[in-house]
């Protein structure tokens, strides 16, 4: 009997040994290796006249204006340094609303009069691109006839070389704006509200009394979860080419339920992955920290240290391209999708976010005196009021048909917003509330900014994993983000809430009035705010239904799905938010909920046709075949004897073809659910409800009917590589 591709890849796995990276033995030193790639501050002090270096640093630390002789000295050198390094082409890199990068290349290639070829690269070239952008998603703010769009550089995130084996290119982070400047990309507004940040927090410490910083900074660390399945397997399963996750799937006899992966051993082969993918990392000056098993099989995690909110954000965006392409040079698809495989855990992205000043202080460390744990309550109860009145713009920022299969599932965190405190703190923060002043450990009572709070353990034990905001120590880590998504609009969002509750703070400060010593008007707001927002804090299982109708009674908000979710962005309050911190204008906003609408629709639609085309052209057949096979045992058993009772075997047939029937049906209904649908009238927002409501589950049937015929039809029929081979395959 000839093997089925299924059979022969698994056949092909067995004689695999783990790929070994010879070629980098013995391998270099990390600091060695670590930032060679990268045009940053010491490429830059090296190759760069003294003032232009100085002029190019005050531009990156103050957002200062840089002069076009200014540009042109870092553009050549710049060019100098790619060019020695290999590269023959520059690129302006951006991040387009699709969530993904783009990029269009162009040479140094440059003649002289005589006709000579010299690579050359102007200040022009490295400030503006102008690459055409009528293909990339607008929600509807440009016109076919204004499809020019530009390119601008942003300093702020050092340029970069990109290696292959074939060449070099030197990769410039920039912004992506339509002609008239309205941005197109995920970075101009990421740009904007750390600006917004930076203003209103300086204005609030100036209040505290803090007069030497003169910027703050988001700083994000991103812990990105992945799975890796063998290439083999991945390219026998066309859902996972087309939607990053498998659309049919029965359970495994062995799924996570042992828990014997996390922070397992790191298998040989996936060990080679990750060495080779960190030292890639580093060569870009990205700070890969820590690797680890996670929970599911094949199941993994990288997380780097945190660093400035915008540089973190291109490089989780460099961090998910690279995963993907180290991957395959070593025989793996990784996959980034939040939800790859149901019935195990689905991968999300920890989004830990603080704020620092430009002397390198953290604003939400409490601190040791009694003005660091001043500051940090004040700091702190800005984030509790932003959370809590924001709590619709935080989910919308984490809404996509990917997370909608995660947030809720007794896997993720639940859909609706909380702040996790840590038992210390919310002790501290209930006395304030009840008006019993927390206390010192010789028992007396503290005002904030006279007495240190009690000692907050950094580390606390019962860290609780079900939270989807939490604060850990000196930060807060947003867990309900996707894995395969950009952090740029979760980041966007958080900035923006928590400059608009600064703003407040610092607003209801001043009017309390009292010069020099404030202390008095600062403890009373913290106390009024955390009184009217302190239903945000819950410290108990986000996965339980108690939680869900406790949350309710609270007035907290409950937004199930990206559908319901997405209406965040355009309501009054909102725009307005968007507005009065000049991160959106009104139309920038409605152009973001419809592109998000659109991606929603277009992902689910896919979907519905993978399935569709899957279920009819590959398991049908396979089903069938395996329905004849059936029916031709029984007839040659009774041709042998007549004797033999047969029953057994007919009422297999019978499930079998019960099944199919039932697979048939779902698949028409599903056909029709799309029709209806793909044809319909009505705004994006409106296709997204009924992709939900009516496409969504019609696919969920169709599943359902398919996997149960996966436990029925002889294994070798079986087209598709099971969820045993690709989850515990390598
Ligand atoms: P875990 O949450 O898995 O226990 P850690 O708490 O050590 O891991 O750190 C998780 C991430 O948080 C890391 O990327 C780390 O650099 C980042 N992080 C630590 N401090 C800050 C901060 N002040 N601002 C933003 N991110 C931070
Ligand atoms: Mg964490």
């Amino acid at each position: 009997m000839s093997l089925s591709p299924r059979q022969i890849a698994v056949q092909a796995l067995s004689e695999k040994r783990p790929a070994l990276r010879e070629d980098a033995i013995p391998p270099e030193r990390l600091t060695s290796l670590y930032g060679r790639n990268v045009f940053g501050e010491e490429a830059q002090r090296k190759r760069l006249p003294r003032p232009v270096y100085d002029a190019l640093r005050s531009t990156i630390e103050t957002g200062a204006e840089l002069q076009p002789d200014i540009a042109d000295a870092v553009a050549n050198a710049m060019k100098d340094w790619a060019v020695e390094r290999g590269a023959t082409h520059f690129t302006h890199w951006f991040q387009p609303m699709t969530g993904l990068t783009a990029e269009k290349h162009d040479s140094f290639l440059h003649f002289t009069s005589d006709g000579k070829p010299v690579e050359e690269f102007s200040g022009k070239e490295l400030i503006k691109g102008e690459p055409d952008a009528s293909s990339f998603p607008s929600g509807g703010m440009r016109a076919t006839f204004e499809a020019r769009g530009y390119t601008a550089w942003d300093p702020t995130s050092p340029a970069f070389l990109r290696e292959t084996r074939s060449g070099c290119t030197l990769t410039i982070p920039t912004a992506f704006c339509s002609w008239t400047g309205e941005p197109l990309d995920k970075k101009t507004p990421l740009l904007r509200s750390i600006d917004a940040l930076s203003t209103q927090a300086i204005r609030l410490l100036r209040l505290l009394g803090e007069e030497q910083p003169a910027r703050v900074f988001s700083t994000v660390g991103v812990e990105q979860e992945y799975f890796l399945v063998d290439r083999r397997f991945y390219h026998l399963r066309p859902d996972l080419l087309a939607c990053g996750r498998t659309l049919f799937g029965a359970r495994p006899f062995k799924g996570q339920e042992l828990e014997d992966h996390y922070f397992g051993a790191i298998g040989g082969r996936v060990l080679a992955f990750m060495m080779d993918l960190e030292s890639d990392l580093w060569k870009l000056g990205i700070p890969i920290k820590t690797r680890h098993n996670e929970v599911a099989p094949h199941q993994f995690e990288v997380a780097p240290i945190f660093e400035q909110g915008n540089v973190a954000t291109d490089h989780n965006m460099l961090v998910m391209e690279l995963m993907q392409s180290v991957a395959a040079r070593h025989g793996f698809a990784c996959l980034l999708h939040e939800k790859p495989f149901a019935g195990v855990n689905g991968s999300g992205k920890h989004n830990n976010w603080s704020m620092s000043d430009d002397l390198g202080n953290n604003l939400l460390d409490p601190g040791h005196t009694p003005h660091d744990n001043l500051k940090f309550m004040v700091f702190l109860t800005a984030v509790i009021r932003a959370v809590d009145v924001y709590q619709d713009l935080l989910r919308a920022s984490v809404a996509t048909a990917g997370n909608d299969h995660r947030l809720g599932a007794n896997e993720a965190p639940p859909a609706i917003l909380s702040i996790y405190l840590g038992s210390e703190l919310e002790g501290v923060v209930r006395s304030l509330v009840d008006g019993k002043a927390p206390q010192t450990r010789s028992g007396e009572k503290i005002r904030l900014g006279v007495n240190s709070l009690p000692p907050l353990p950094r580390d606390s034990t019962d860290r609780n994993r079900t939270s989807p905001f939490a604060f850990t120590g000196n930060k807060f880590e947003f867990r309900a983000v996707g894995s395969g998504q950009s952090v740029a609009m979760p980041n966007v969002i958080l900035n923006t809430i928590v400059a608009d509750s600064i703003d407040h703070v610092a607003t209801a400060i001043e009017r309390a009035g009292g010069k020099g010593d404030r202390r008095e008007a600062v403890e009373k707001v913290v106390r009024e705010l955390l009184t009217r927002h302190e239903r945000i804090l819950f410290s108990g299982d986000g996965y339980t239904a108690e939680w869900t109708a406790e949350a309710e009674r609270r007035g907290l908000r409950n937004f199930k799905d990206t559908p319901a979710a997405l209406a965040a962005f355009t309501t009054a309050e909102n725009v307005q938010l968007f507005e009065r911190f000049g991160i959106f204008t009104p139309r920038e906003s409605i152009a973001r909920a419809t592109v998000r609408a659109q991606q929603y629709v277009h992902t689910v639609n896919v979907e519905a046709l993978a399935t569709k085309s899957l279920a009819a052209t590959s398991i049908l057949p396979a089903a069938v075949a395996h329905q004849e096979r059936l029916a031709r045992s029984i007839q040659a058993v009774a041709a042998v004897s007549p004797k033999i009772d047969t029953r057994p075997q007919v009422e297999t047939l019978e499930r079998v073809s019960q099944a199919i029937n039932a697979l048939q049906r779902a698949i028409e209904r599903l056909g029709e659910a799309h029709h209806a649908v793909e044809t319909g009238e009505g705004s994006p927002e409106e296709q997204c409800a009924r992709m939900r409501d009516q496409v969504v589950p019609a696919m969920a049937a169709v599943r359902s009917q398919a996997d149960l015929l996966e436990t029925q039809v002889d294994d070798d029929l079986w087209p598709l590589p099971k969820y045993r081979e690709l989850l515990f395959l390598s």
